[in-house]
């Protein structure tokens, strides 16, 4: 679908009645059906990937089939309120900080605001406590006395297709990036809300293709693209290639070292698609200039988990593989590259599914000394933090200039950020390599605006959707490219580098988007190196 204009789009946002309804909402809100159109929603999972996957031990994904959301006819399975409400029971009983988000909203309509796909779509349906009372209100007619007795009027309604196709429209326009819940007194998280939709969604065999297709090529060859071993090594080449070509230097990398002090994970992006790539040499240039004993695994070649967005099960079995080849090669800890959601899985989720990992040790940094206690269960340490730690001792030589073609500023990604409290040692990093503003106070750090496509949403045929929700982040990216010449965007996230990309080249053209490690690599001085003046840093090539 061809994107509108951009002053049209920008108009459409300002003045214009809901995207999803076309309308002024006129009636109650639970009488107003969703229209499925073509750009307003993802595509489903294809039939076959839902097939492999339900076919592997530890995961269900039932009900593969072909069909359209466009259709009447979504080709449920005949018991499929029965499944439901089955589903929703068992995760009330499971899931103790759903039955309090069930419970506990006062309809304050702080959070109401906050969330860049209401500010983007102008759908009421798309406030954050809309879009929990999706769910909270079939919990609240199957669930409470209230709802029990007085139905509708207590808040409650039946659960029927109509609810259900609701439901799969606004789980997937919401990108679980979780600033709603850091305005609700409450702290009520609508991010875990809209993961319990999409759980029970797909018990019913409803879910898209974005995110499936990602869940089962990991499964199967250990990245989302499913590439095999031979080829992620080959690119992983082809880039020490590129930094040889550049500096005079050759990193030296291996490939399932066994008893390599360190395990090197990222997404695998980082090592097939640009910009990601400039932030894969400038890890190659980074770990040669301190002589790191690690290795790359060929088998845990995703950091990145799309089971998150999926199902907890299916988070877990993935989550897993990252441990147990750690654990087969015998190293001492982790590090993990620019990722964002690969970090919300690790700090919030990865003691409870796999943990401990007793057999690994608490990352100690083999430069500095510095014992990473925060990852004592996790066991794996963020680049950025490692980064940080080596410059505030004084081990890495760094020449500033060579970032002098840039003027960035800073995007906290949603699940670094606001999840992991990864805030300061970024812009510590930014402060030694690169020249750097902040964006609005307002847009940054916990209040970070989301780019509008994560959680799998980063799929072509929703790009009107995708401009529309990152609004508000390239809005502040507009602000200080305007008052300070800011020309790029840099953040320690994959889905970030390719969705901010698309996001740039739409409402800001002249903003390019790159990875911290890639402004470390331009600004690194490796000893012996015959690094000529790179009017393009790593992008020189
Ligand atoms: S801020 Fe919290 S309590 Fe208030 S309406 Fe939103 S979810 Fe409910
Ligand atoms: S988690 Fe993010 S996308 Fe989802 S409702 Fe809250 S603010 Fe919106």
């Amino acid at each position: 679908m061809a994107l509108p204009k951009l002053d049209e789009l920008s108009r459409s946002v300002a003045e214009d009645p809901s995207m999803v309804t076309g309308a002024v909402p006129t009636s109650d809100w639970m009488d107003i059906p969703v229209v499925f159109k073509p750009g307003n929603y993802a595509y489903p999972a294809k039939k076959d990937k839902v097939e492999y996957l339900n076919s592997q031990s530890g995961l269900s994904f039932p009900n593969a089939r072909v069909w359209s959301p466009e259709e009447d006819d979504w080709k449920l399975p005949e018991n499929w309120k029965e499944i439901i409400f089955n589903g929703l029971k068992e995760r009330l009983g499971k899931f103790r900080s759903l039955k309090i988000f069930m419970d506990c909203c006062v309809r304050c309509g702080a959070c109401a605001d906050k969330c860049h796909f209401f500010l983007g779509t102008g759908d009421p349906k798309n406030m954050p406590v809309l879009r929990a009372e999706l769910l909270r209100s079939v919990y609240r007619n199957d669930f409470t006395l209230a709802g029990k007795v007085f139905g509708k009027m207590a808040g409650g309604r039946e659960m029927t297709v109509g609810v259900l196709k609701e439901w799969f429209m606004y789980a997937y326009q919401c990108t679980e990036c979780r600033r709603c819940s850091v305005f609700c007194p409450y702290g009520i998280d609508t991010a875990e809300i809209t993961m319990m939709l999409r759980e029970l969604l797909h018990l019913v065999g409803v879910g898209i293709n974005w995110i499936l297709e990602p869940v089962s090529n990991s499964n199967r060859t250990g990245n989302h693209m499913g590439l095999q071993p031979h080829t992620f090594k080959d690119n992983v080449e082809f880039l020490v290639d590129d930094v040889e070509r550049l500096t005079g230097i050759r990193p030296n990398v291996t490939f399932n070292r066994k008893g390599a002090e360190v395990l090197f994970i990222t997404p695998s992006a980082d090592v097939f698609a640009e910009p990601g790539l400039y932030t894969a040499m400038g890890y190659l240039i980074l770990f040669e200039a301190l002589g790191l004993d690690y290795t790359w695994s060929t088998y845990a070649s995703e950091g990145g988990n799309f089971g998150l967005f999926t199902s907890n099960e299916a988070m877990k079995k993935l989550n897993a593989k990252m441990y147990a080849e750690a654990k087969r090669l015998k190293v001492k800890f982790m590090i993990g590259g620019e990722c964002g959601h690969m970090w919300r899985v690790l700090h919030q989720y990865m003691d409870t599914m796999n943990g401990p990992a007793d057999f690994l040790e608490v990352p100690r940094s083999p430069i500095t000394g510095t014992v990473f206690n925060h990852a004592a269960s996790t066991k794996m340490v963020h680049i950025t933090e490692f980064t940080a730690d080596l410059i505030k001792n004084g081990k890495l030589k760094l020449d500033k200039s060579r970032n002098s073609h840039i003027k960035a500023t800073w995007h906290d990604s949603c699940n670094t950020a606001r999840a992991m409290g990864l805030l300061d040692e970024p812009r510590y990093v930014l402060d030694h390599v690169v020249d750097w503003v902040e964006m609005p106070e307002n847009t940054i750090r916990e209040q970070t605006f989301c780019c509008g496509s994560g959680t799998g949403l980063n799929t072509d045929e929703i790009m009107e959707l995708r401009m529309r929700a990152g609004l508000p982040r390239a809005n502040a990216v507009k602000h200080v490219h305007d008052k300070h010449g800011v020309n790029m965007l840099a953040c320690v996230c994959a889905i970030d580098r390719a969705t901010l990309t698309s996001l740039m080249n739409y409402w800001n053209p002249d903003v390019r988007v790159c990875g911290l490690s890639e402004l470390v690599g331009n600004a690194i001085v490796l000893d012996g190196e015959t690094r000529e003046e790179l009017e393009d840093g790593l992008r020189t090539l």
